[in-house]
């Protein structure tokens, strides 16, 4: 995308990379699983398996070129193509197991995988182009940005919070009373989940670690989620911070088109 910063482009490059490697490797297993077929010596019924597998991994492969097609397009134009999206998802779904593993294999770091995966995600939600009513989007964010040391629980209700300033939730609090937008803040997935269940927001820009945010992302499609990875200069789940620049910018594009 223009105006992106190289480093963006790198991130974004890694992911895309791996899906092309994993879709090697799937070509690779419906290679081995054809040769099975060609050697001698089978019953029927080991042959209607061997076919059956066979036409099951070649339609998903057939499926995730597509789905890795429309990504590249998608991000190259930023603009939706329709008929992609389900080819999109199998591809991202069918294929991030293999990555993962490809990445393990070629020791590199889950979470930068998982942060490639992220931008990969935002620059197909900001291609969607959409334009979001503040009262239906949720603004998700992780209990560790509070600071360890407030006495004031904030969980239960989020306007506890006296805006000292110590951590980043005053500047989350002024961002919802700017834009309008429902603040939640999650302990966990559950709530998280609870959360979405809840307000059934129209997207969600969701503020957490890479982990968090690539499983969660994957669970409320096809909400989309802008992901705004957290700051963790203490270690995780531990007196986190967040670049609220970002956040804002994410609350922008989904409810002026624009950040
Ligand atoms: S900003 Fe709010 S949550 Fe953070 S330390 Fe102050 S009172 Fe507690």
């Amino acid at each position: 995308m223009k105006g992106q910063p190289e480093n963006l482009h790198a991130r974004k490059r890694l992911f895309l990379g791996l899906l092309l490697a994993s879709m090697v490797t799937l070509c690779l297993m419906t290679a081995a699983i054809w040769y099975l077929v060609l050697t001698p010596d089978k019953s029927v019924l080991q042959l209607l398996i061997l076919y059956g597998l066979v036409a099951v991994v070649a339609g998903a492969v057939l499926l995730a070129l597509f789905g890795i097609c429309g990504m590249l397009i998608t991000i190259y134009w930023s603009k939706t193509v329709r008929p992609l999206q389900i080819p999109i998802h199998v591809a991202v779904n069918l294929l991030f197991p293999i990555v993962l593993t490809l990445g393990q294999i070629f020791h590199i770091d889950k979470d930068r995988i998982k942060s490639s995966f992220i931008e990969v995600n935002n620059n197909l939600v900001r291609a969607k182009h959409l334009i979001v009513n503040p009262r239906r989007l949720l603004l998700l964010v992780p209990h560790c940005l509070q600071n360890s040391d407030c006495p004031y629980k904030i969980t239960v209700d989020i306007n506890n919070c006296r805006r000292c300033g110590k951590c980043a939730v005053s500047d989350l609090l002024k961002l919802r009373d700017k834009y309008g937008v429902i603040l939640g803040m999650a302990t966990g997935g559950t709530l998280a989940r609870k959360f979405v269940r809840q307000y059934y927001p129209e997207a969600i820009v969701a503020v957490a670690c890479e982990r968090d945010l690539t499983s969660g992302i994957q669970d409320v499609n096809p909400i989309p989620v802008l992901g705004v990875t957290n700051e963790r200069p203490n270690g995780p789940c531990f007196n986190t911070n967040i670049s609220i620049t970002r956040v804002e910018e994410a609350i922008q594009l989904f409810i002026l088109g624009e950040s």
